[in-house]
């Protein structure tokens, strides 16, 4: 089986509301799809969204990426491909895209996936809860919770007493949702050592990349000064990047995102270390389309006994229902 053709499309779905962090502001979930046909008419899949605050991409880098490398891969296995797609020197997101398209032709399960894209049903996902004034992220929180949501991820940003007093307000109104708090690397260490004090012996499941990506030791104070286990996201990109974390002991969790490390066989790298060393895991997204979403859950499904959170909301925040392959 060799590859023999290689295109991309861009797309865009519009969401519900804008989706804000303490990084960016979003109105539509923007990504290129890949298609990639072999030889054997098989025609597989990938995709890659534009998060240029995160990853350093946008749709134009993402594409220019994939059409500038394309015919590197032409008469090539997929095994071959993907080989030499990971030496190339292009970004985490547009590798991803061409990854999972590889991936889907040698792993038949992963194939599957892409007809059963949209029915695709993930253990529960957490809900986000974006950053804005108090009352919206009470609003929104309740709306999540009347729609059937039970955990909670709440972005904040630099301002630490809003953060408090969100937190405090979400926490008791909800007393059985599950909370999840993400400052996408916006506190200092103070303030964040303020926000653990505070909530420390109640129900904050977890408090994820408080500090910049390269404060590692500070997330190892951080993890030592309180029981409130402490995420690593912006801060594990490779593995190379999450084998630093976990040796340093500088996080109790480890954010795997596809667009982050480069696609489904470095995830898998990464969750195969994170099973050996006994880490437990959340399965995060950027704003994605369907399909990345939908092999996000074949490996959450696959490493089931460490993935502790699911965090692959995007398609629940989508204005349209039911988005699937063919959606234009
Ligand atoms: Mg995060």
């Amino acid at each position: 089986m060799k590859i023999q053709k290689i295109e991309l499309e861009i797309k865009k779905i519009p969401l519900k509301t804008p989706f804000v962090t303490a990084l960016r502001r979003v109105e539509n979930v923007e990504f290129v799809r890949v298609s990639v046909v072999c030889d054997d008419a098989r025609v597989s899949y990938g995709e890659a969204p534009a998060t240029k605050a995160i990853t350093g991409e946008d749709l134009e880098s993402i594409s220019k990426a994939i059409a500038n490398h394309s015919e590197f891969f032409y008469g090539k296995s997929p095994s071959e491909s993907l080989a030499i797609l990971h030496e190339l020197p292009i970004g985490s997101s547009a590798k991803a895209a061409l990854d999972m398209a590889f991936y889907a032709f040698i792993d038949a399960q992963m194939f599957d996936v892409i007809k059963r894209a949209s029915e695709r049903r993930c253990k529960q996902t957490a809900i986000t809860i974006s950053l804005n004034q108090k009352e919206k992220m009470l609003f929104d929180a309740k709306d999540a919770i009347a729609n059937g949501q039970k955990i909670l991820k709440l972005k904040f940003g630099s301002d630490i007493s809003h953060a408090i007093d969100v937190t405090r307000a979400i926490q008791e109104q909800f007393l059985t949702a599950t909370i999840l708090v993400d400052a996408n690397q916006a506190w200092s260490l103070e303030d964040s050592k303020s926000f653990l004090d505070l909530f420390e012996g109640s129900n904050i499941d977890l408090v994820e990349q408080p500090l910049p990506a390269n404060a590692l030791a500070g997330l190892k104070e951080l993890k030592e000064y309180s029981n409130i286990p402490i995420v690593a996201d912006e801060s594990c990109f490779t593995l190379e990047d999450v084998k630093d974390v976990v040796q340093s002991a500088s996080a109790d969790i480890i954010n795997i995102k596809l667009m982050k490390c480069g696609g489904v066989t470095k995830a898998i790298e990464i969750l195969e270390y994170c099973r050996e060393k006994e880490v437990f895991v959340m399965f995060g997204s950027m704003l994605e389309g369907p399909l990345s979403i939908a092999y996000a859950c074949y490996l959450v499904e696959r490493f089931g006994d460490i993935v502790k959170y699911v965090d692959l909301d995007s398609p629940l925040l989508y204005a349209a229902e039911g988005v699937s392959l063919s959606q234009k």
